[in-house]
């Protein structure tokens, strides 16, 4: 019977992405610390410095928020709400709840209020599917609130199986402006406030398993826009290559960013980021970035 490497006692867990046999009470220690140890190996943030945490609901967001509060950081947290859909209000209880337990702060932002429209509507009004919308716009909004209220970092629950399954589509498609931004950290630029992932070295089994532990509440249904996600079948096609020759999330996502992220670094791409939006004065590739893009379509309709 394997031993648990922390406490020396009967192992009841064995973490194959980390080869590590654990027992159930050592493993929030476990989680605990990976989380920590990846934070100061990225110089992400410290104890002094303001961290938003953009909460969405779910396992990892809610897991993240947690684990930053006990392990002392300043955090407050953001939520967007996407939709007026039921999904939306139980997602937003969620962080209601969690903030109740680490009397912890909140903030909330509608897409709705910032935009006139609610992310259905823009989806069906622009005829583009839920998900880039969705995500250009929630990344706009959650800097712009970051940079206006003196954030030093936002963090988002992004973990191993979602930057695995990023990763696979950016390089499916040889996108390189996107396999540029794909790193643990982007530093601050002019009104670009630090972005830092810290939860990049656990699987989503691995952050499902610390939050049953902890009992942490979090809405465990997927959103009902990402039906039929490009990401979703990534992710399956990762965990059967897993399954066959593990650690390859690891092994690829690792060595991407040891290795190739460098080669892009000094490439043409890199220029063609230096642009800034005409309307907002983001960066931007084209002259105008994709979330004023997507305002100016709206504004034409309307
Ligand atoms: P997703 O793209 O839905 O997998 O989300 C990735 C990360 O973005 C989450 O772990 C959160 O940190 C953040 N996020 C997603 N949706 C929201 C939201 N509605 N409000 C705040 N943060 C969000
Ligand atoms: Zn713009």
């Amino acid at each position: 019977m394997p031993r648990c490497r922390l406490c020396g006692g009967r192992s009841n867990l064995f973490l194959s992405e980390h080869r590590l046999p654990l027992c159930k009470n050592c493993y929030p220690k476990w989680f605990l610390r990976i989380t920590e140890r990846t934070i100061e190996k990225w110089k992400m943030f410290n104890k002094n410095e303001k961290v938003l945490v953009a909460v969405s609901g779910g396992k990892d967001s809610v897991a993240l928020w947690y684990s930053l509060s006990k392990l002392g950081y300043n955090t407050s947290a953001v939520h967007i709400v996407i939709s007026e859909t039921e999904y939306s209000l139980k997602s937003e209880n969620f962080v209601k709840e969690i903030s109740n337990i680490i009397k912890s702060p909140y903030h909330i932002i509608r897409i709705k209020n910032e935009l006139g429209k609610d992310i259905d509507e823009i989806s069906k009004e622009l005829k583009r599917e839920h998900c880039s919308l969705c995500s250009i716009i929630k990344r706009r909004l959650l800097n712009k609130f970051a940079f206006e209220n003196n954030y030093d970092v936002v963090v988002t629950g992004h973990n191993l199986d979602d930057e695995t399954a990023s990763l696979l589509g950016n390089v499916l498609r040889w996108d390189l402006k996107y396999l540029l931004n794909q790193m643990p950290v982007l530093e601050k630029k002019d009104n670009f406030v630090k972005k830092a992932k810290p939860f990049i070295r656990f699987t989503d089994k691995e952050i499902k398993l610390f939050s049953q532990i902890e009992k942490l509440p979090f809405i465990d249904e997927r959103c009902p826009f990402s039906k039929g996600a490009h990401s979703i079948l990534y992710k399956e096609v990762f965990e059967r290559i897993e399954k066959e020759m593990p650690p390859s999330k690891w092994t690829f996502y690792s060595n991407f960013v040891k290795k190739i992220h460098k080669i892009l670094l000094n490439s043409k791409e890199k220029e063609e980021n230096l642009n800034k939006c005409k309307i907002c004065n983001y960066p931007s590739s084209k002259e105008t970035c994709s979330f004023c893009r997507i305002k100016e379509k709206l504004t034409i309709k309307n």
